[in-house]
C-alpha cells in the first residue's frame, strides 16, 4: 500500500500554527494580519478558489480586503486598486487571482504589487531572489508541494525529480524550489518527446500540465513519490470513477493506475489543493510579522 500525503491534514495542522501565531502576537501588533485577494469577472473556478481563500482568513483570524472587480475593469484602474493596497497599512498581503480577462496585461500587474506584500511570490523581484536562493515570498502552490514532501520526511537531497509543466505559476517555481532542496531537477513540457520514459527516469514526480489523466502506470516508476497539482472535473464518461471514489474531481494522474505501484503519492482532492491555501495564509502571517516588528516564528514552514 503506498503512503498517501495528506494534504488536508496537513493543512489543518499548519492552519493552528498559524492561528495560535496570530494570537499570540496581536497584543504587540494591535493589529490582525492582512490579506486582499483580488478577483476580476466571473470564472467559475476563481469564484470557488477566492471563496476557499476568504474561508480560510476567517478561520484563523486573517483579515480579508477581497474585492470582486468587474470583468472590463481597465488596466489603469485595477494599477490604481492595486497602489492603494500597497499603501494600506492594514493589508500584509496581497494576491491577484489568475486567470485574468485577455484585455489585461498580467506580468505589468504582478510587477505594480509592492514586492513586499506579494502574497503569492510572483512579483519578478521575488520570483529573481528565489533563482537567487535569497528569502523572499515564494509562490503558494510550490511552497505547498515542499512543504507536504518535507512534513511526510520525503528525502529530496541528491534526488532525481522532474516537474511536468514549466508555467510561472507552478512549474518553474517548483522545479527552483527542488533544484534548492539539492534535487536534480528536469522540467518537462508540451514539446517534451517521449514524456514517459522521462518521468520513468524520476524517484520524485511533481505533475502540473493542466491535463486531466495524462500520467498514468507508465509514466512512474516503481516505488517513486509522485505529487499531482493538476485540479479538474471528472470528464463525463468517467461518472463510474466518481462513483466509486465519491468526488467528481480529478487531477493530471491517473491515482488509481499507480496508487499501488508507487512509495506514496498526494491525492486529487485532498492533496495540494489545501497546501495552497494554507501557504497563502502562512506567506501572509509571515509578512505581518515582519511589518509589525515581531520576531519571525514561521519561515520553517515556507521553503
Ligand atoms: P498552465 O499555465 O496551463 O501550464 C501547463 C504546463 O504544462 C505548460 O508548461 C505546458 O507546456 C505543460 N503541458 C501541457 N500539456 C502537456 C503534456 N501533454 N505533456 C507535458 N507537458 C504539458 O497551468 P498551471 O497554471 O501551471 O497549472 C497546472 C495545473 O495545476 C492545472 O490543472 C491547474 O488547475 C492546477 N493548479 C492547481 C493548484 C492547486 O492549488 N491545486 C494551483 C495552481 C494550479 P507548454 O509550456 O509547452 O505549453
Amino acid at each position: 500500500m503506498s503512503n498517501i500525503l495528506d494534504g488536508r491534514k496537513l493543512a489543518q495542522e499548519i492552519e493552528l500554527i498559524l492561528q495560535q501565531t496570530i494570537e499570540s502576537g496581536l497584543e504587540f501588533a494591535k493589529r490582525p494580519p492582512g490579506l486582499a485577494v483580488l478577483r476580476v469577472g466571473s470564472d467559475p473556478a476563481s469564484g470557488v478558489y477566492v471563496n476557499y481563500k476568504e474561508k480560510a482568513c476567517e478561520r484563523i483570524g486573517v483579515r480579508s480586503f477581497a474585492k470582486h472587480l468587474k470583468e472590463d475593469i481597465s488596466q489603469e484602474e485595477l494599477v490604481e486598486i492595486i497602489q492603494s493596497l500597497n499603501q494600506e497599512k492594514n493589508v500584509d498581503g496581497i494576491l491577484l487571482q489568475l486567470p485574468l480577462p485577455a484585455h489585461l496585461d498580467e506580468a505589468s500587474l504582478l510587477s505594480s504589487i509592492d514586492p513586499d506584500k506579494d502574497a503569492d511570490g510572483l512579483h519578478p523581484l521575488n520570483l529573481g531572489r528565489l533563482i537567487k536562493g535569497e528569502k523572499g515570498p515564494r509562490s503558494c502552490t510550490p511552497a505547498g508541494v515542499m512543504a507536504l514532501l518535507s512534513q511526510n520526511n520525503v528525502e529530496i537531497e541528491g534526488k532525481r525529480a522532474v516537474v511536468v509543466g514549466r508555467s510561472i505559476l507552478v512549474g518553474k517555481p517548483m522545479a527552483l524550489m527542488l533544484e534548492a532542496a539539492n534535487a536534480t531537477v528536469t522540467i518537462a513540457h508540451s514539446r517534451t518527446k517521449d514524456l514517459p520514459s522521462l518521468t520513468r527516469e524520476a524517484d520524485l514526480l511533481v505533475v502540473a500540465a493542466g491535463k486531466p489523466h495524462l500520467i498514468g502506470k507508465n509514466h512512474v516508476r516503481e516505488n517513486s513519490v509522485v505529487i499531482d497539482v493538476g485540479i479538474h472535473r471528472l470528464p463525463p464518461d468517467q461518472e463510474k470513477l466518481a462513483e466509486s471514489k465519491k468526488t467528481k474531481l480529478c487531477g493530471d494522474v491517473k491515482t488509481f493506475e499507480i496508487e499501488d505501484k508507487v512509495a506514496a503519492y498526494s491525492p486529487v482532492p485532498g492533496g495540494v489543493g489545501p497546501m495552497t491555501v494554507t501557504m497563502l495564509l502562512a506567506n501572509t502571517v509571515d509578512r505581518w510579522q515582519k511589518h509589525c516588528g515581531i520576531t519571525l516564528t514561521i519561515s520553517h514552514l515556507l521553503p
